[in-house]
């Protein structure tokens, strides 16, 4: 297609006759197909039924039974594994439980009803009047923010650049704003664009100034090891920290969700000394430990780093077509027409998608109405509020080949419909 603005009115209602004829066929097709949530498929799923095979004994190389209670901070053979995997010191890790979003939420709790370094808790702020904020580089991912929405703590969005969250903006933030107490960061192939963070953002954020002494970052790198396309090498934001003498000031999160079995996998938390002190005092009154049998499991079954690296590779092999068809998709029905932008991400799980200003909450509804669920628009912003409802997420990980070939034809007729009716209107 041509650009947009290539066309005469009439050529572009002429267009839209012609696309909607086609969007009522594509209804009568009564497809039910979904784009929505970065599951994996069934085909990478049984990729991991080995795992199942697992424990084969149960004693810990330190004589410990993994049947029992205790070991609050995960089984010694865990932490190792995924600490040569991540590049983190294993007596800083702690293993948590199925999900490290839980572990996100339960960390920013304990701030909110403990606080630290002799602050207030963050809750109190709220009940005060004026809640404590989180800077949220955008688009971003919808359950980072659900949290922040959960606990009361007000978000402030800020761009996210080619290598990383705006920094000029961050910086000038952070140093006048002593309320502003953390930012949401998914350095790695982030959800949904595929962002990955240079070593040059990592320092700005590791040797900041604040003005609040408790600030954190969260850094949740759930894609550290999901590379599709190519191999990115992320600097280790606990060592900068250590490094800019806020050895305190990054929460590290990880989980192999999407390595084994959403759900069913392990996740960790690594943090600074301190942090990892306190941490453990507050975990210590909730759990008496987390399932050392499933540590032991994906220890037993991948033995080493490089077995989950070759593994990734062996997923991102299932990855790769897809992420393929719907690049090439894009690129042969909308790349010059001015109707949309999309990113090319290395890795991860999605792929971002900008309409046309005004345009991307009416191509998710007349997706749904052809039978394609896609994320929510506004999702990926606080709030759930895209300011020029623009970005869509789309994820491709879930749906068959075929389903996702049929899904991406609805989907890119929608963003035509929905762009060339915004041209017309406009020029009305
Ligand atoms: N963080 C990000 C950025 C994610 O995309 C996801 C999964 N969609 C999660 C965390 C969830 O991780 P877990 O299953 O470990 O809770």
């Amino acid at each position: 297609m041509k650009h947009v603005t290539e066309y005469s009115k009439q050529e572009l209602n002429d267009m839209l006759k012609e696309l909607t004829i086609q969007f009522q066929e594509a209804k009568k097709l009564n497809l039910k197909l979904n784009m929505a949530r970065g599951k994996p498929s069934a085909d990478q799923l049984d990729m991991n039924m080995g795992l199942l095979e697992f424990p084969k004994g149960f004693m810990l190389e330190d004589g410990t039974d993994a049947r029992n209670y205790g070991v609050l901070e995960g089984i010694p053979e865990c932490r190792r594994l995924f600490g040569q995997l991540l590049g983190l010191d294993p007596d800083l890790i702690i293993i948590g439980g199925n999900s490290s979003l839980n572990l996100m939420f339960d960390t920013i709790s304990f701030h909110c009803l403990f606080g630290t370094e002799g602050e207030k808790p963050w809750s109190f702020y709220g009940y005060e009047g004026s809640p404590v904020k989180f800077l949220c580089p955008v688009p971003g991912y919808d359950r980072h923010f659900q949290i922040c929405g959960e606990l009361g703590i007000q978000m402030i969005p800020v761009p996210l650049l080619e290598d990383g969250p705006d920094m000029e903006m961050v910086e000038t933030m952070v140093r006048e704003d002593a309320s502003i107490k953390g930012i949401w960061c998914v350095p790695l192939h982030s959800n949904p664009q595929g962002v990955c963070y240079s070593d040059r953002v990592v320092d700005r954020l590791a040797s900041m100034e604040t003005a609040a002494p408790d600030f954190r970052i969260f850094w949740d790198n759930a894609y550290g090891v999901h590379h599709i396309y190519e191999e990115v090498p992320l600097k280790n934001i606990l060592e900068a920290c250590e490094a800019g003498g806020h050895p305190n000031r990054t929460y590290y999160f990880f989980s192999t969700s999407k390595i084994t079995f959403p759900g069913a996998g392990v996740s960790l938390i690594a943090s600074g000394p301190d942090n990892m002190k306190e941490l453990k005092g507050h975990l210590s009154s909730q759990t008496i430990g987390h399932d050392k049998l499933n540590q032991l499991r994906h220890v037993q079954y991948f033995k080493t780093p490089e077995n989950i690296r070759a593994h990734m590779k062996a997923l991102a092999k299932v990855l790769r077509p897809k992420f393929d068809m719907v690049l090439k998709r894009l690129e042969e029905e909308l790349e010059g027409s001015g109707l949309a932008v999309w990113s090319h991400p290395k890795g991860g799980y999605f792929i971002s998608l900008d309409t046309l200003e005004g345009c991307a909450k009416r191509t998710v509804e007349l997706a749904k109405e052809a039978g394609v669920t896609l994320t929510g628009a506004g999702a990926t912003y606080p709030y759930k509020k895209d300011p020029k409802d623009r970005n869509i997420r789309i994820a491709p990980t879930y749906p068959t080949p075929e389903e996702l070939k049929a899904a991406m034809d609805i989907f890119i007729l929608c963003v035509k419909i929905a762009g060339i009716e915004s041209v017309v209107n406009q020029g009305n």
